[in-house]
């Protein structure tokens, strides 16, 4: 068993700042992620609020803060936590590698993406079927593309798609966009065409995705497409933080208070697992505070 003071569970923009402000406190810290630093920001097209970085690829973002952060804390990628368990002094933590033991957990489990749950989605992924544009919009260059969604997600998939050429049709189940303001001038300018109070009903086709059957108000028709991009938002991972008790709100974010403590003792929480203003910069701060945090509680 390896012993540690504080555990930060996820390598998003949270837990790999949590992981740095922790080390440089004096906390043996270990960062652990089950995939490759930087969660879902690793699929923003485009970051433009960062502030400090004008400009800058989601993926360019997370590997300069990782490159950052571990000059500090250690981050065990590929390295899945299974169990949390609560125990005398702290909590064991259980992956598929390793056991530790540790007297304090950060919880940056992000979110994941939400599914349409419609006849056809799970049967056309990959094939067709994608959640994330800046893995798999290059395959779709010049084609004829939808993406489903009125957020910041959807309208930033939407102008990332054609700008790789893609004919783009946007179906929002509103008629209006909750996306930023300043995105819906360049979607205007871009040239995409948007399907308003429509929803996709179900996708056909054979061996891949040939259309999305679209509901507009009542009246039913088939839109041909090659891809069909989903951004309708995001559910987030907090079962393993549930499992030992953390209170978690109607929508199952993760209820922190303002210096990101939980309601168990010696566990907290940062980034968007938490809900509230999901970005970037934001993540990063209670990721810096959960750690602070957990320093003051330890000493
Ligand atoms: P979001 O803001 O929650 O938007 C989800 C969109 O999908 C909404 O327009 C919603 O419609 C629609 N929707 C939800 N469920 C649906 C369903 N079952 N069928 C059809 N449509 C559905 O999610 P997001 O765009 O992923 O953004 C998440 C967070 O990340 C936000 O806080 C956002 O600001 C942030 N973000 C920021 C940036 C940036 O560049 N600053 C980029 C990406 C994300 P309604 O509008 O009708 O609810």
């Amino acid at each position: 068993m390896i012993e540690k003071e504080l555990i930060v569970v996820g390598a998003g923009p949270a837990g790999m700042t949590a992981g740095m402000y922790a080390v440089r406190s004096g906390l043996d810290s270990l960062v652990i992620e089950k995939g490759i630093c930087g969660g879902l920001s690793n699929e923003a097209p485009e970051i433009e609020n960062y502030p400090g970085l004008d400009r800058v690829n989601g993926m360019e973002l997370a590997s300069k803060i990782k490159e950052h952060v571990t000059k500090y804390v250690e981050i065990r990628e590929l390295e899945r936590v299974d169990r949390i368990e609560a125990k005398a002094e702290g909590f064991e933590v259980t992956t598929d590698k390793e056991s530790y033991h540790t007297k304090a957990i950060v919880m940056c489990t992000g979110t994941r993406h939400r599914r349409l749950g419609i006849k056809g989605e799970l049967e056309f992924l990959g094939k067709g079927v994608s959640y994330c544009a800046t893995c798999d919009g290059f395959f779709f260059r010049n084609r004829n593309v939808a993406v489903v969604g009125g957020g910041d997600s959807a309208v930033r998939t939407a102008l990332y798609l054609r700008s790789l050429g893609c004919q783009v049709t946007l179906i929002h189940r509103r008629d209006a966009l909750r996306a930023e303001r300043y995105l819906h001038k360049k979607l205007d300018e871009a040239g995409v065409n948007i399907r308003w109070n429509s929803v996709v009903k179900e996708l056909k086709g054979d061996k891949v995705l040939k259309s999305v059957v679209i509901d507009t108000r009542g009246i039913e028709d088939e839109l041909p497409v090659n891809g069909l991009f989903v951004a309708i938002g995001e559910d987030p991972n907090s079962e393993l933080a549930a499992g030992i008790g953390v209170n978690l709100d109607e929508k199952k974010y993760i209820i922190t208070d303002k210096s990101q403590r939980t309601n168990i003792k010696r566990v907290y929480a940062a980034g968007d697992v938490t809900g509230g203003v999901r970005q970037v910069v934001v993540a990063c701060a209670e990721g810096a505070v959960a750690a602070l945090s957990a320093y003051d509680d330890l000493i």
